[in-house]
C-alpha cells in the first residue's frame, strides 16, 4: 500500500500525508470511470524477430481521467485491486478487445491474438474460464484470438477448480502465459501441475544485459526451462539492439519492447497490424 500511496500522490496531490484522503476520491473516481466509459486499451506488438513479423499484441488498459488526462494502470490497478473493482475493469477490458477483434475482421485487417491482463482474483474465481467461453460465443470469435496473462500469485493456491480452468481454457484454444515471470514468490512447482503455454520473462531480467551479467545467466536459464518444458518464451521489455542479440543469440524469438514499438491506441494498433512494422 505504500507503493499506491506514493502514485496516488503523484497525479492527485503532491501532499504525502493525504493517502488516505486521496484514495478515497481515487475510488469514487474510478467507479464513475466505469459508468462513464472513460477507459481505453492500448495494444503493443509482440514480434516474431527472426521475421520482423507481428505475431501477436498485448492489451493495456489506460484511464483518460476528465482532469489528469491519461493515466497509467501503476496508478489505479493497485487500488483497483483492493477495491475489487478490478472484477468490472477487467470485464470492460475483455469487451473491448472482443469488440476491436470483430471490428478489425470485419475490415479484413489481418488478425493476430490479443493478449489480456487477468488479475488474480478474477482468475480465481470458479466461474473465469465460463466466462471467457460466453464472451467468445457471444462475439462468434475463435478462442485462439485471445490470450491471457495471470502472474505466479494465481497459482499459488491450489483451489481444485484452478486446474479445471486451465483445462477449459485450453480446450477453448485460449493460450495462458505467466507474466512477470520470476519475480513472484511462487516456486517452480506449478509449472509440472499446470499446462501453461508460455512465460514472460519480466523485464528486470532484460534491463542491460549483456554476456557477463548476472542477468544473463538469469534469462538463459529461464529461456532452458521453458524449452525443456516445450513452452513459449516472450521476453517484455526489449528496449536496445544489444538487448535483442543477446536473446536472438540465447534462442528467444518472441519479443515485446520500445525497440519495436510502444503500447499505441487501437487506431494506430490497426495500422501496424495492416502495414506492418516500419523498421
Ligand atoms: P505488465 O503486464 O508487465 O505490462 C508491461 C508493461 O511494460 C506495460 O506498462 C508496458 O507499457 C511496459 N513496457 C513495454 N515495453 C517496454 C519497454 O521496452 N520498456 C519499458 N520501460 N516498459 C515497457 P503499462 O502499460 O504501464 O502497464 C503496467 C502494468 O499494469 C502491467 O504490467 C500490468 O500488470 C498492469 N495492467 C495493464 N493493463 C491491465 C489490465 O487491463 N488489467 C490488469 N489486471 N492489469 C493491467
Ligand atoms: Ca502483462
Ligand atoms: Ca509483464
Ligand atoms: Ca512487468
Amino acid at each position: 500500500a505504500k507503493d499506491l500511496g506514493r502514485n496516488n500522490c503523484q497525479i492527485y496531490s503532491s501532499s504525502m500525508d493525504a493517502t488516505s484522503y486521496q484514495s478515497f476520491f481515487m475510488e469514487r473516481d474510478l467507479r464513475k470511470a466505469l459508468i462513464h466509459d472513460e477507459f481505453t486499451a492500448y495494444f503493443q506488438p509482440r514480434v516474431d524477430a527472426r521475421t520482423n513479423k507481428i505475431i501477436s499484441a498485448e492489451a493495456l488498459i489506460r484511464w483518460k481521467h476528465p482532469k489528469y488526462g491519461l493515466v497509467p494502470p501503476s496508478e489505479f490497478i493497485p487500488l483497483a485491486e483492493e477495491t475489487g473493482l478490478i472484477i468490472p475493469i477487467g470485464e470492460w477490458m475483455k469487451k473491448r478487445v472482443c469488440e476491436l477483434l470483430v471490428k478489425w475482421r470485419e475490415e479484413g485487417i489481418p488478425l493476430v491474438p490479443i493478449s489480456i491482463n487477468v488479475s488474480p482474483q478474477r482468475f480465481l474465481q470458479s466461474d473465469f474460464a465460463t466466462c471467457v467461453r460466453q464472451i467468445l460465443e457471444k462475439y462468434d470469435l475463435n478462442g485462439s484470438l485471445l490470450e491471457i496473462e495471470i502472474t505466479e500469485n494465481s497459482l499459488m493456491r491450489t483451489e481444485e477448480y484452478v486446474e479445471q480452468t486451465i483445462e477449459e481454457l485450453k480446450e477453448l484454444g485460449v493460450k495462458i502465459y505467466i507474466d512477470d515471470f520470476g519475480t513472484g514468490y511462487s516456486s517452480f512447482a506449478y509449472l509440472k501441475s499446470f499446462k501453461l503455454d508460455g512465460i514472460k520473462i519480466d523485464r528486470s531480467f532484460i534491463k542491460d544485459i549483456s554476456s557477463e551479467s548476472e542477468n544473463a545467466s538469469i534469462t538463459s536459464a529461464m529461456i532452458n526451462l521453458a524449452k525443456h518444458l516445450k513452452m513459449d518464451v516472450i521476453a517484455e521489455g526489449v528496449e536496445t539492439v544489444e538487448e535483442l542479440n543477446f536473446l536472438k543469440e540465447h534462442n528467444c524469438h518472441h519479443v515485446q519492447g520500445y525497440l519495436f514499438a510502444k503500447p499505441s491506441p487501437a487506431e494506430e494498433f490497426q495500422a501496424l497490424l495492416a502495414e506492418g512494422l516500419n523498421l
